[in-house]
């Protein structure tokens, strides 16, 4: 699926949840702003999860990588340290990059991970978790109960990786290679699984 394809479906989904038009539904706007309240939220995120086949993680890159990273690391007092930003500016596009310059708060992240371009590149990376074809078979897969997918020809079911693990995997890897090498840390300072 194109970028441009996923958005079309997406806004779709945003527009049937919070009862707006799907034209009012832009790529820079933040569901808030929408009108979408908490409960909207997990509407639209269980929605996506269903008709995408995608298993959305629960938390923000940052809080999984906070765990990962202890405390104080890449955010204090409410901003992103220069840490923080080094990560986040791995995650974001280079046209969003200048959001993350100077002072930036926490606060402005989360509504950053609120916009609807954010989520349509969030679908479009969980996406390349899902199968299309059976890995058996080369039958097309079909979604099935409980983040599972299934193969339409021979039945073969797979279960789909978590946004969440997926998130969690970047995150050690990046604080392995990037950060520990910078600052020749020992492997395994924080609680790493
Ligand atoms: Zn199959």
């Amino acid at each position: 699926m194109t970028e441009s394809e996923i958005f079309d479906k997406f806004a779709q989904i945003v527009s049937r949840s919070l009862r707006i038009d799907v034209e009012q539904v832009k790529p820079d706007m933040q569901l808030t702003d929408l009108g979408a309240e908490s409960l909207d939220l997990i509407e639209i995120s269980m929605e996506t999860e269903a008709q995408f086949h995608i298993f959305l993680p629960d938390k923000s890159i940052l809080d999984t990588a906070v765990e990962v990273f202890g405390p104080n690391v890449l955010e204090r007092d409410g901003y992103l340290t220069e840490e923080g930003k080094r990560l986040v500016l791995q995650r974001v596009p280079a046209s969003d990059a200048g959001a993350f310059q100077g002072q930036v708060a926490v606060k402005d992240l989360q509504h950053y991970f609120l916009k609807v371009g954010t989520w349509v590149r969030m679908i479009q990376g969980l996406l390349r978790y899902t199968p299309a074809q059976c890995a058996g078979c080369g039958g097309a897969m079909t979604g099935s109960m409980g983040f599972r997918m299934k193969c339409i020809r021979c039945g073969q079911e797979i279960t789909l990786r978590s946004g969440e693990e997926i998130n969690r995997e970047w995150v050690r890897e990046y604080y392995q290679s990037e950060y520990q090498l910078q600052f020749g840390m020992p492997v395994a300072v924080h609680a790493v699984q």
